[in-house]
């Protein structure tokens, strides 16, 4: 059969900058200042597909694998980085794990509603003290006769105000480290769960970021996802895919503040500011390829965990780069609070950060580089 996977990720592509296009980049100012996505933004995203993409058919899914994730995702941030990071959570950490790792029956409760976009998912592993060296989680669970309790707090934990359904990561024995680990399907309104505080930040307003309790948290045995103890691998497992969206939501940043710079350089073409232009040219296109590389690898079912930490390095600096560029090639009004360079840098700043820093991500491709 021949490979017809470039031509329906460029559908999507199409697709995706067109709602970027006439939906997103209207209300991006708006969702900037408010902090607040409106529901028609939600409602599209769903209705387009957006909320499926990558995702198994036989749960509601649009299939398409990797390469037609990365296209919608970077062209969604061309419009709004917020709505861009919201998808990318939803659909790389949140429901592809339950792809992944689910039993029937919790792919019918969660990922049929998921793909549908009825709910959105969020993904709960950072703490108030273990960030980047995860093993070290101090959420606790026990086995009770019900099923399991859970006590503790996540923190810096995207959109889970707005999720349907959480997937959060506890140990039964922090002692043990990772072999401790299990990961639970946390649905919305579940007593004992609650959001202490929504987190005000740089950039990426519209995309929420909480901390939350849990508070003798019950759930029953059907919540636990994947095997008891193989939560640190659900948690690898997803944050690899999940970089792969943030390099494409970084990226869809990086191109939005190149067009800017070049037309500002447009506007007043001296000779810095074309070399600009080009300098950024090569280091958003650099990036382009990696993202490219890393999801077809992906959808090739080859290794790709380094060449996701390398896509996520590249598009991440590109994006802040770009942007800070982009602010002086604009000149001093792109210093006004709210011009679409400042926005862009600030929407930036936070993608050398979430789902791994900068330097995890050269620790981890550093390693496979020397074969250690
Ligand atoms: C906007 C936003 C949204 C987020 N969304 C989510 C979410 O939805 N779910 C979730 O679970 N988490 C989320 N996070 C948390 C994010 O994944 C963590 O911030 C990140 O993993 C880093 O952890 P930390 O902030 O605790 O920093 P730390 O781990 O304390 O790191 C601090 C600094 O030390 C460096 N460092 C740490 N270890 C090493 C090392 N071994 N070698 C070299 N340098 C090192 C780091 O690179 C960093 O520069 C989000 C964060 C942000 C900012």
């Amino acid at each position: 059969m021949p490979d017809d996977s470039e031509d329906r990720a460029e559908a999507w592509r199409v697709r995706a900058r067109r709602f970027a296009e006439e939906v997103l980049t209207p209300v991006a100012p708006g969702i900037d200042a408010t902090d607040v996505v409106p529901p028609k933004v939600l409602e599209g995203l769903a209705a387009a597909g957006f909320l499926g993409v990558g995702l198994p058919e036989e749960y509601g899914g649009r299939g398409d694998g990797a390469r037609a994730t990365v296209a919608v995702l970077e062209e969604l941030a061309k419009g709004n980085a917020a709505v861009a990071t919201m998808t990318a959570v939803h659909l790389s950490v949140a429901a592809a794990p339950i792809a992944r790792w689910g039993t029937p029956g919790q792919k019918e409760a969660f990922l049929r509603p998921l793909t549908a976009g009825r709910i959105l998912g969020a993904f709960a592993l950072t703490e108030p003290s273990a960030g980047s060296d995860a093993a070290r989680i101090a959420t606790r669970y026990e086995r009770v006769p019900t099923g399991f309790r859970i006590q503790g707090a996540k923190t810096f934990i995207t959109d889970a105000d707005l999720a349907g359904v959480v997937l959060a990561f506890a140990t039964r024995d922090a002692t043990l480290g990772h072999r401790g680990i299990s990961a639970f399907l946390v649905p919305r309104g579940t007593p004992g769960f609650s959001i202490a505080q929504k987190l005000p930040k740089l950039g990426l307003h519209g995309s929420t970021t909480n901390e939350l309790r849990f508070d003798g948290l019950e759930l029953p045995p059907e919540a636990l996802l994947g095997p008891e103890g193989e939560g640190f691998r659900v948690a690898m497992d997803a944050l690899a895919g999940g970089r792969v969206g943030i390099a494409a939501c970084a990226l869809g940043v990086a191109r939005a503040a190149w067009e800017a710079m070049r037309d500002a350089a447009r506007r007043a073409p001296e000779d810095w500011k074309s070399a600009a232009v080009a300098r950024a040219f090569v280091d958003v296109e650099s990036a382009a390829a990696l993202v490219e590389r890393a999801a077809r690898a992906k959808d090739l079912g080859r290794p790709y965990v380094p060449l996701a930490s390398a896509a996520k390095l590249a598009a991440s600096r590109a994006a802040v780069a770009t942007a800070s560029r982009a602010m002086e090639v604009e000149g001093r009004g792109a210093g006004t609070r709210g011009s679409l360079p400042e926005r862009l840098l600030r929407d930036a700043r936070v993608f050398p950060i979430v789902e791994g820093t900068t330097e995890i991500q050269e620790l981890i491709l550093g390693r496979e580089l020397v074969g250690r």
